[in-house]
């Protein structure tokens, strides 16, 4: 960034307003029908996100809140985002960390139903398997009554099939493998216009070789354009390549644990100093530091406002989200800062848990977060898929040095001051 901007003191600015975020209350533990359905250390922790911040259908989210999910898992918080902007997804994660929500969700969230048409294939390779997975699409679907699915296995009378395709034809089919050739090859189901295609426990699917092969012949009648996703609780190396044959530069998750979120690869700083200090010091940064994407977090939406105004009026080009923005203006700006319109962007949580941008590299904690684990949540993101990334964080009270000890201890990392420089190498991909 040039050097030429006016000083934040220059500008007359107070300190920004301290208020919470409306949004960050406490949460209460997920429950379905009455029952605790929380898996230590799987959906809270560090996804306090909400489903909201996933931009979903209001649908959809009415649907998860039906279902008594309060925060995204791990898995997906980490897929959600660029599934449901179609990317092919391949996903490795232990059993019951909620995969079948992530292409649930993706699917229901993009598919625009046309009646007579099957838009969606689901593979799995037992009927346990595709008769709930159908049941999660009944439960995601609910406020969505155009769309129909419906679940196909053996063990039925293929008339039976027969009568349902032709009297109440779906939009989604969930099934095994077997039975879905046999249909298409009886010219009883067809799935040309078929736009997202699924394989869950993908390992299983693709190891035993007939049923390879009846998905390799399901696979070749669906178009060359759709959207591809994988899933699975193991994936041997030989099975990865098989399974990536299917698709087009997916996006690789493998997900062990919670801690798998690292801050391998990051670089952190923080800086000590007064609340007053903080405007100064985040312009200097940012005429210092060579950068390309942004993200500062706050601890409130008066806050990411008057930040985000006070660098605009120093020439900086920034944009603030937060939840004190309608939806679509929400997206509008998502966006914009996705397809690199701007460079900066002032965030909340609220927010900044949702996305995935993978041009940010560095991560500026202007408000210190509230716990280790939100600290790992915001700045996760800045060393992601393997990039390097650089977090500073602004340490200005008794409560912040706390945090910064907690995260160091929790994550077994050396946070050291910012020094005067930083190698430019060091947190910028070449
Ligand atoms: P996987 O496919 O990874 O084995 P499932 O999708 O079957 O896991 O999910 C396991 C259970 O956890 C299901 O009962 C599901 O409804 C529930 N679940 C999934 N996501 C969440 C969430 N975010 N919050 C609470 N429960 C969830």
């Amino acid at each position: 960034m040039s050097a030429d901007h006016p000083k934040p003191e220059e500008l007359g600015e107070e300190d920004l307003v301290d208020y919470e975020e409306e949004d960050e209350a406490p949460t209460e533990k997920p429950t379905e029908n009455g029952k605790d359905t929380t898996k230590k250390g799987t959906y809270v922790g560090i996804h306090s996100a909400g489903f909201k911040d996933f931009l979903l259908k209001p649908e959809l989210l009415r649907a998860i809140q039906d279902c008594g999910f309060e925060h995204p898992s791990e898995v997906q918080h980490e897929c959600i985002p660029q599934a449901i902007l179609g990317m092919d997804v391949l996903c490795q994660a232990k059993s019951g960390m909620g995969k079948t929500a992530v292409f649930t969700l993706a699917v229901l969230q993009q598919i625009e139903p046309i009646d007579g048409d099957v838009s969606c294939v689901i593979l799995g390779h037992t009927r346990e398997l595709a008769y709930q997975i159908a049941h999660e699409f009944e439960r995601f679907a609910k406020y969505l009554p155009n769309i129909r699915s419906a679940v196909i296995y053996g063990g039925v009378p293929v008339r039976q099939h027969k009568d349902l395709l032709s009297s109440n034809p779906p939009h989604i089919i969930v099934g095994t493998p077997g039975r879905i050739k046999d249909l298409i090859n009886q010219k009883i189901l067809n799935i040309s216009k078929v736009k997202f295609f699924v394989l869950d426990e993908c390992d299983k699917v693709l190891e035993e070789l007939d049923m390879r092969r009846d998905v390799q012949q399901i696979f070749k009648e669906t178009p060359h354009e759709k959207q591809v996703m994988m899933f699975t609780a193991t994936l041997s190396k030989e099975m990865r390549v098989v399974s990536k044959k299917f698709m087009q530069s997916p996006m690789e998750v493998f997900v062990d644990d919670e801690t798998k979120l690292t801050l391998h690869g990051l670089l952190q700083y923080f800086v000590k100093l007064q609340e007053n200090g903080k405007n100064r010091k985040m312009t200097d940064i940012l005429d210092a530091l060579e950068f390309n994407q942004v993200v500062i977090f706050v601890k409130s939406v008066p806050r990411a406002i008057e930040l985000n105004k006070l660098l605009i009026e120093c020439n900086f080009p920034s944009i603030d989200i937060h939840s004190g923005i309608r939806q679509e203006e929400r997206i509008k700006r998502y966006k914009a800062f996705k397809d690199f319109q701007k460079r900066i962007l002032v965030a909340t949580d609220i927010f900044g848990r949702g996305i995935d941008i993978e041009r940010v590299n560095i991560v500026i904690n202007y408000d210190m977060p509230s716990s280790p684990d939100s600290y790992l949540h915001r700045v996760g993101r800045a060393g992601r898929f393997g990039t390097k990334g650089l977090a500073i964080s602004f340490v200005s009270s008794e409560p912040d040095s706390e945090v910064l000890q907690g995260v160091q201890s929790r994550f077994e990392v050396a946070i050291s001051e910012l020094p005067n420089e930083v190698d430019q190498a060091s947190y910028m991909t070449a």
